[in-house]
């Protein structure tokens, strides 16, 4: 009947929704990424079935796959919930599978979830807006480095804070790219990986030295001023950046 467009949220059960919960309780079939937790995970009842599509060989080809399966489960059950880590239509191709399910006409709802480009730097002590410091802040993919049509560096420089998904692989030139457009190289960062579960890892540096830290993903690059709040030393080199 219904398929559920479910944000898992970033780490364990503590930052899934109370929707998310409730749906899951009842689920006939959850289709899930390889991102969700396995807290999340044993939360779903044992009679209801379990489907892992992680996207381990990530072709195209598999969206197409997961598309279908998730119309062919539809009309087999009443609630089917599609699971997804963080929320649902930040990155991570929810929206094409709200499109595809729209088309083939079966009735879809959307559970926001707790973003890890949000909750991440949130859990490390950085207030990504901090008032004086930053007046917005940008969520990228950095699979692929940072796009060349844009200025990531003067908008960093302006005081938006720069925050990159998927970037870890891509640290060298993603570093390379801010610095090679002007951002100084004394710029302060902050890497979290594996944000809100018991694994999290929170280090802080400077823009140069992104590409020589170790990085194991998940994990969210966030670059500007803020990230050196809680950190003086950091902030005393960083106050000229937004003269
Ligand atoms: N929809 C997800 C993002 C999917 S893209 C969300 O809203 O969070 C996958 C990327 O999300 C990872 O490469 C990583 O950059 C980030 N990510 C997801 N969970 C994370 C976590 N617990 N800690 C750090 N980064 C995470």
């Amino acid at each position: 009947m219904t398929v559920y467009l479910v944000g898992a949220g970033p780490g364990g059960v503590d930052t899934l929704t109370v929707r998310g919960l409730r749906l899951l309780e009842r689920a006939d079939v959850v289709v899930h990424d390889r991102l969700v937790d396995q807290d999340v995970l044993a939360l779903i009842p044992s009679g209801a079935g379990q489907i892992d599509v992680g996207k381990h060989r990530g072709a195209a080809a598999s969206q197409a796959r997961i598309n279908a399966l998730l119309i062919s489960l539809a009309r087999r059950h009443d609630c089917v919930v599609r699971l997804k880590g963080g929320d649902p239509f930040v990155f991570g191709r929810g929206g094409e599978e709200l499109l595809a399910l729209r088309d083939a006409g079966v009735p879809v709802e959307i559970v926001p979830g707790v973003t890890s480009a949000l909750a991440a730097p949130a859990a490390a002590g950085i207030p990504v807006t901090h008032r004086g410091l930053a007046h917005g802040v940008l969520i990228v993919t950095g699979h692929a480095g940072l796009d060349p049509e844009i200025d990531f560096a003067d908008l960093c420089r302006r005081g938006v804070t720069l925050v990159v998904l998927m970037g870890a692989e891509q640290r060298e030139r993603i570093a390379r790219r801010l610095i090679g457009g002007g951002l100084p190289a004394h710029t302060p960062l902050a890497v979290i990986e594996r944000a809100c579960t018991s694994a999290e890892r929170v280090v802080r540096a400077h823009l140069e030295r992104l590409a020589s830290l170790e990085v194991a993903p998940p994990a969210v690059i966030v670059v500007g001023a803020v990230a050196a709040i809680g950190r003086p030393d950091l902030r005393a080199l960083a106050k000229d950046l937004h003269a």
